[in-house]
């Protein structure tokens, strides 16, 4: 894990750790993933996610781009 009790760079707001909703375009494909984890800023809403969890969101969005879906939601799992 990185360090905790970060304060925003934006706000100086407390920094926690929890799950948000990620929307992305993938291609002709908006992908909506739920319950991704970030650090979320308790004050301006700002998010920031780890380099593992960037990874695995682009390996989801490609995944969606070679498909013909044109809208997929997902529930984010690190396995
Ligand atoms: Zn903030």
């Amino acid at each position: 894990m990185k360090e905790k009790n970060r304060t925003c760079p934006i706000c100086y707001g407390s920094i926690e750790e929890g799950v948000t909703i990620f929307t992305v375009k993938a291609g002709d494909c908006i992908l909506v993933l739920e319950n991704v984890p970030a650090s979320l800023c308790s004050v301006c809403g700002e998010k920031w996610f780890s380099d593992a969890v960037v990874k695995k969101i682009e390996e989801i969005a490609s995944s969606v781009k070679t498909s013909n879906i044109r809208f997929e939601v997902r529930t984010f799992s690190a396995a």
